[in-house]
């Protein structure tokens, strides 16, 4: 059995870091030239992963499924992201940093990582304006702050709605420059799709070259998995539409634990579902909430008359108006935690106050902003998202309130990290998105873009050498041996059954049916009666999958179909995976939210004494039900209580 430890440093929580660091192991610099290490990933984590371990003079390859390494998923990041600067000296420090995202992730987070990544958060800011990111700056140059939810004070930086992109772009620069010095080999268009382990370490992966087909192998001492999120499990997401759990997934078949998969977020302002034939979902930047007041109407008459088209948003008087956030939760307001926001949204609509034609959106305002701010400060701040808003909905926001409902956002579940990022497999580190370590059951907003950076930049260095030290008389691996084979024939066999099925239904209707199952029983609410019955139409769907999927074209060529075969069958299990941790989860914390769990005015009702952990699942074997490990949680500086934004 697999034993859970997180291999916390002792002493006083703001000292663990720097102790940690002064007692670790270092390579020298002529061993470093000796120890490979595989990065997967090229978003934010991978990044700046690959491009700090290059400069330190490993080995490294890095590899993505896109054409360039820009095109991560991380570029889509619009509002910001967060560090404990207190530029605007309205209170912060790390340790409020810290105390927001224990708090924000409803106590279900390791306080010890937690502290780390608010203490390396400043650096990250320090950095990346070295590396030339445009943040935006007051009037006489200093950086500026926005708020984000969860907080009462003013710590995200920004780019204006493109934060994700400029700091994609900074990362990409550092390691273009470790590509050109020779120190890193990118492999892009590569389909990660097996991790292969020699005596029980990570050694290499196999991957599929999108391009030829050809199954490909490589070794390394060392593989960092920074894959992203798997959000995409519900179809219909946020993220992008390339965004996938195979890396992470394979790593679980291989014996790292995945844990709290059933934590996701449901990020309340999106864009609605406007159709059954939509692939993708648009995420309204968090930012927005600065500014905009969300809203419905407090009659119903007016709801009725505004779906029939017969007024208009503005003809409501302010009286009319039911401001349910700021009603709510007058301490925090519209910056609320997104799970708070979310589940407030669907509560107005379950009600029947939804303002759109079908029932599902609620408003965010501008006109008061506009009014008190002026239309070109808006425009400064916001401009790019409303200019995005417009494009989809064909309406401004300018003139009429943007019509947003949740949608699944961001996955905290994720493969279990210890103190290091490493997984339950040594020599298999998971960092950024694709692991499970700082956001609890709910993340704050720009905290994921900071995750990212801090594990790629400022953590994983340090912590891998740790574990490389020891790895300096290992000789370079040989991706010829049985390890490899076996890894690889496993990889093609998989390829050959998923397109010799020659079933009649496509990969795409698969994973729509899959999502609706996922988004209907595991998806805002949760109950135990929909959890069992999501697991028996997971079942169906997965023998149907391995009956009736189609996927045309060859399979030594670019087959995007085979792409995505592969990627839905792996979401079909972490769906069932996601399912039974939301169902052994008696309580609500979060972003998951059981409807038996709840306070009387409908907030979520943690159980502390029964699921203070960090649920990590071990993979059995297929067909064989996985096991639940628990990490205790122990929250030796912040008091957990009811969380409240009142
Ligand atoms: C629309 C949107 C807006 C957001 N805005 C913000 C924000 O303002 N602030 C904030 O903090 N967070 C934000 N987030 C969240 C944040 O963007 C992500 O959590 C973060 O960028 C993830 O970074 P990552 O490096 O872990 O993974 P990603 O950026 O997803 O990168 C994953 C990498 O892994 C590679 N990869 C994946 N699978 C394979 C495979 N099978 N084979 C080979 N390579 C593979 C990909 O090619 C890619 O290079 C936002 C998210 C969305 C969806």
């Amino acid at each position: 059995m697999i034993s859970l430890n997180a291999r916390i440093p002792e002493g006083p929580i703001a000292e663990k870091w720097t102790s940690y660091k002064s007692g670790s192991r270092l390579v020298n610099p002529n061993n470093k030239r000796k120890l490979d290490i595989i990065v997967v990933g090229t978003g934010l984590a991978g990044a700046s992963a690959a491009s700090t371990l290059g400069q330190l003079g490993y080995n490294v390859k890095v590899f993505c499924y896109q054409d360039t390494p820009r095109r991560a998923h991380s570029i889509a990041a619009q509002g910001g992201i967060n560090a404990a600067k207190n530029y605007p000296n309205d209170g912060d420090s790390v340790h409020r940093l810290f105390y927001d995202t224990i708090k924000g992730g409803d106590y279900r987070a390791r306080e010890a990582n937690v502290h780390r990544l608010a203490e390396v958060s400043n650096q990250i800011i320090d950095l990346c304006v070295a590396q030339g990111v445009p943040f935006a700056r007051e009037y006489g140059g200093l950086l500026t702050n926005r708020s984000f939810g969860g907080a009462q004070v003013s710590r995200t930086f920004y780019a204006r709605g493109q934060t994700g992109q400029q700091l994609l772009l900074g990362a990409y620069s550092s390691l273009s420059r470790q590509i050109a010095a020779g120190n890193v080999t990118l492999c892009n268009r590569r389909d990660v799709l097996d991790i292969v382990l020699v005596d029980g370490k990570a050694r290499g992966i196999i991957a599929r070259n999108l391009v030829t087909g050809e199954i490909e192998r490589h070794a390394a001492h060392a593989v960092v998995l920074a894959s992203g999120g798997y959000g995409n499990v519900f179809y219909l997401s946020t993220n992008a539409m390339g965004s996938n759990v195979t890396p992470a997934w394979s790593a679980y078949r291989k014996g790292a634990m995945f844990a709290n998969p059933a934590f996701t977020q449901i990020h309340p302002t999106c864009i609605p579902v406007h159709g059954d034939f939509q692939s993708k979902l648009t995420l309204m930047s968090e930012s927005l909430r600065n500014d905009g007041r969300i809203w419905v109407p407090a009659n119903m008459e007016d709801v009725d008359r505004l779906r029939k088209g017969e007024i208009k948003p503005s003809d409501i008087a302010d009286e009319d108006r039911d401001y349910y956030l700021e009603r709510r939760y007058p301490a925090f307001g519209n910056l609320v935690p997104r799970d708070v926001a979310s589940r407030a949204a669907k509560e107005r609509c379950d009600a029947g106050y939804g303002v759109s034609s079908t029932g599902t959106a609620v408003f965010l305002d501008f006109a008061d902003a506009i009014r008190r701010k002026g239309h070109d400060t808006i425009d400064a701040l916001y401009g790019n998202l409303f200019q995005m808003y417009e494009q989809i909905v064909a309406d401004s926001p300018y003139a009429t309130p943007m019509m947003i409902y949740p949608a699944v956002h961001y996955t905290m579940g994720g493969l279990w990290v210890d103190y290091d990022l490493m997984t339950t497999v040594p020599g298999l580190y998971a960092i950024g998105e694709c692991n499970f370590s700082d956001h609890g059951a709910n993340r704050l907003g720009a905290s994921a873009l900071m995750q990212g950076l801090a594990d790629g930049y400022f953590i994983l260095p340090y912590t891998i050498s740790n574990y490389l030290a020891a790895e300096i008389h290992t000789p370079c691996f040989d991706a010829g041996s049985s390890e490899f084979d076996l890894a690889a024939e496993g990889v093609a066999d998989r390829l050959h059954a998923l397109k010799n099925t020659n079933g009649r239904e496509s990969v795409d209707q698969f994973h729509r049916r899959l999502g609706k199952i996922m988004w209907e029983y595991c998806g805002m609410a949760r109950n135990e009666q929909g959890l069992n019955r999501a697991l028996g139409l997971i079942a169906d769907l997965r023998d149907e999958y391995g009956r009736n999927v189609r996927i045309p074209g060859g399979m030594d060529e670019y087959n995007p179909e085979l792409e995505k075969a592969c990627r839905v069958a792996d979401f079909i299990d972490l769906g069932e995976l996601m399912v039974r941790d939301a169902l052994q989860r008696n309580e609500s914390c979060g972003g998951h939210f059981r409807e038996e769990y709840q306070t009387p005015d409908g907030e979520a009702l943690r159980d502390d004494e029964h699921f203070s952990f960090a649920g990590a699942w071990e993979f059995k074997g297929s067909g064989t039900a996985a096991e639940l490990h628990r990490e205790e949680l122990h929250f030796d500086v912040v008091k957990p209580s009811q969380r409240s934004y009142k």
